[in-house]
Order: C-alpha cells, then sequence, then structure tokens
C-alpha cells in the first residue's frame, strides 16, 4: 500500500492552521497523524512531493508531474481542494501556506482579510488577539452565508466586532495597498481535474455512490472531493468539507475495498473555535425553511436548530456541549417537535425525542 501525496510533510491535521498554530498556540510537530515509524510498521509507503497529473484507469496507472508512472490495483482518490487564491493574497490550506503567513505576520501591524467563512473567521479571531488591526472584508451581507443562519452570523459579526475586527459586508473589497498582509479565505476549488479528465463523471467534485465508489473502475473517492448523496443532506449530491466527513467516508471506502461493504451514513458533524467560543455543529442545514433561536444569543450560550418540513436537520451550538450531543438524537429520529418546546432551553433536548 502506497499514501501518494503533493506536499512534502508527513501527514497532518488541517484544523490547527487556521487555529492553534496560527495564534502560535501549537508547534508544527504536535498535529501531525503520526510517525514516520507507524506507516512503516505497517508496510505503508509514504510517497511524498508527487502531483499526479493524470490517471489512465485501463491501465490502473497514474502519472506524476515528475514523470513517474505508479500502478495501482485499487485507487483511492482524496486529494481534496485548493484554496481559491488572490493575487497578493496568502491562504490557509497548508502547512506551507500558514508558516509563509506566519513569517509576513510578524512585522505586519494592519491586515485585510477577505472571506467571512469558518476559515476566514477563525483567521481573525488568531490574528486580531496578537494586537494586530484587522479588517475583514465578505462580500455577502452577512457572514457564514454559505453554511449557517442568520442568528450564528448575527451573532459572530458582533462578538468580532467587540473583539476589535472591522467587519466590512458587501461592496469591494478595501485596497489591499492599505494592509501589511492580506489573506484570502474563499473557499477551495475541488481537486477533480484528472479523474474527470479520465472520464470519471462529476463537476463540482467526483461523483461517488453510497460506497464511495467513482464511475471508473477501481476507482473510489472520499472527502472534500467527493460529491455524494448524504443521507442526512438534501435530495442532491452534495461535497461536504469537514474532518467527519473525510475520515468516515474514507473508512466506508476502506472497508468496502476490504470485503465488508455498508452504505455511508455517518451523522455529520464540525467544530470550530474562536476566542473563547466553542461552535459544534451536527446534521447539514441546506435548504432549511425554518431557524429556530433556543437560549439567549447574548448570554454566549445558545443553539440553533435548522428544520425542514417540520423535522429537525441541523443545529448550530454555540458553547453548548449538551445541546449539541442531544441534538443529534431529533436528527436521527426525525421527530417532530412543537417550536416552542424546541426552543425552551430548560426542556433538555433529549427529553423531546420519542
Ligand atoms: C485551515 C483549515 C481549518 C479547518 N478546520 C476544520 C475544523 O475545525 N473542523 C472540521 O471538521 N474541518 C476543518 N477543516 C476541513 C478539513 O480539514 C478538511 O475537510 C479535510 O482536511 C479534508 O480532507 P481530504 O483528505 O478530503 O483533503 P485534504 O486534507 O485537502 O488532503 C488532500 C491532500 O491531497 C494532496 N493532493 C491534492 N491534489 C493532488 C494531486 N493531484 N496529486 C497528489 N496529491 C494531491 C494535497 O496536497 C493534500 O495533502 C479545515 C480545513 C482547513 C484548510
Amino acid at each position: 500500500m502506497a499514501l501518494l501525496g503533493e506536499e512534502t510533510e508527513l501527514p497532518y491535521e488541517r484544523p490547527p492552521l487556521s487555529k492553534d498554530y496560527l495564534a502560535g498556540a501549537k508547534a508544527r510537530d504536535d498535529f501531525r497523524f503520526r510517525s514516520a515509524d507507524f506507516y512503516a510498521e505497517r508496510g505503508i509507503e509514504l510517497i511524498p512531493g508527487e502531483r499526479v497529473k493524470t490517471v489512465d484507469p485501463e491501465a490502473r496507472s497514474v502519472r506524476c508531474a515528475s514523470g513517474r508512472t505508479i500502478t495501482f490495483g485499487e485507487l483511492v482518490w482524496t486529494a481534496g481542494g485548493r484554496a481559491r487564491r488572490l493575487p497578493g493574497a496568502h491562504a490557509i490550506r497548508t502547512l506551507a501556506d500558514v508558516d509563509a503567513l506566519k513569517d509576513e505576520l510578524a512585522s505586519a501591524s494592519r491586515v485585510l482579510i477577505v472571506g467571512g467563512g469558518w476559515i476566514g473567521l477563525e483567521a481573525a479571531a488568531a490574528i486580531v488577539k496578537q494586537g494586530k488591526k484587522v479588517v475583514l472584508a465578505e462580500r455577502e451581507e452577512r457572514l457564514l452565508a454559505r453554511c449557517s443562519g442568520r442568528a450564528l452570523s448575527d451573532f459572530l459579526a458582533a462578538r468580532h466586532r467587540a473583539e476589535g475586527v472591522d467587519i466590512r459586508f458587501g461592496g469591494p473589497s478595501p485596497d489591499p495597498a492599505d494592509f501589511d498582509l492580506v489573506i484570502a479565505g474563499i473557499g477551495i476549488e475541488p481537486e477533480a481535474g484528472p479523474l474527470l479528465a479520465a472520464g470519471a463523471e462529476g463537476g463540482d467534485g467526483v461523483a461517488v455512490d453510497e460506497l464511495g465508489r467513482t464511475s471508473l473502475p477501481h476507482v473510489w473517492a472520499a472527502g472534500d472531493v467527493a460529491l455524494h448523496c448524504n443521507p442526512f443532506g438534501p435530495d442532491r449530491p452534495i461535497r461536504v468539507e469537514s474532518v467527519q466527513h473525510a475520515t468516515d467516508q474514507a473508512a466506508c471506502l476502506a472497508k468496502a475495498i476490504a470485503g465488508d461493504p455498508r452504505p455511508y451514513a455517518a451523522m455529520p458533524w464540525f467544530w470550530s473555535n474562536q476566542f473563547d467560543l466553542k461552535l459544534q455543529t451536527v446534521g447539514l442545514s441546506h435548504d432549511h425553511d425554518e431557524e429556530l433561536v433556543r437560549g439567549d444569543p447574548a448570554s454566549g450560550r445558545f443553539s440553533i436548530l435548522y428544520r425542514r418540513a417540520g423535522k429537525v436537520i441541523a443545529l448550530d451550538c454555540v458553547n453548548m456541549v449538551r445541546d449539541y450531543v442531544q441534538g443529534r438524537l431529533l436528527i436521527e429520529r426525525g421527530t417532530r417537535v412543537a417550536p416552542d418546546r424546541l426552543t425552551d432551553p430548560d426542556l433538555p433536548l433529549k427529553t423531546l425525542v420519542d
């Protein structure tokens, strides 16, 4: 078995890049998945620094940018995505990105962050705490417009402003020349090109079925790049960018390859840390038609329940671990509960489940 990747680092976790590593609270060796020995002891050959340019499903081989050709029995494509870049701006996707950013950040006093999604917000929190002047420009009229409801957007905007982040909505971005450092947190492009060029179905990602199979024989895909029908998602293929999804979908296809096929059915979850806020999401809120706030956002502890056709499909929880843990039962069971009961913080969510 071989694990091939374009980066030269031992595999590492990405979440600390925009959180503790950027804030200086973690060192680069603190978030590697495993030591080199771990892979060697299990017969996993690491092939770092190789970028696959083309895939030949007939010959069962990949060709790398270096000219090297590698054959496979089964190919698992977990190539994630590439950060969308803006000229002259830093991105936050890889350890190398953040090392380059930190080198310049040390002497910067005015920082512009373009994009008010999770990564832009986490970066803003980590950098404003270092005493820098931070402007965050979001082209929509609210934060997290792509993935969360209005109540969370408003709460986070107020909190970031209270911490000193200058948030600007809509309109053109401020002039980068007015800043010492610019960071773009404007999403990723899925790294699907080599598979699509080889004839795989897809578009915004590579299409996979419930076991992680692409339309090409002996080629599988999982994680950020995989366009799939999520059992907790809307009625159309989507990509999910989270650690939970990457690890659970990869485990699902690994079992299928090993002869134990079971459809992917893991409950989605996600987290983010900003200042002293522990944000936790369970379920997927796509296409919700109702947003209920449980608890008082002014207290800094509350949850938002998203419903579709009367059923709870997702929760965003802010410093509310109990709701996060119990809310998944509501999603799993599809229980219909009256809104006034769902929003009563004195009623534990688990007592509302059939
Ligand atoms: C800064 C940051 C913070 C995050 N925080 C959170 C969080 O708090 N919670 C959460 O749930 N999720 C978080 N995520 C998302 C999470 O890290 C991703 O969903 C997860 O890493 C996806 O894993 P993956 O294996 O699909 O792709 P990736 O992690 O992107 O791995 C893909 C690998 O493939 C390599 N590659 C790409 N193309 C090629 C090619 N052609 N040839 C060879 N190699 C290639 C890449 O270099 C990369 O090493 C965060 C992501 C980032 C960037």
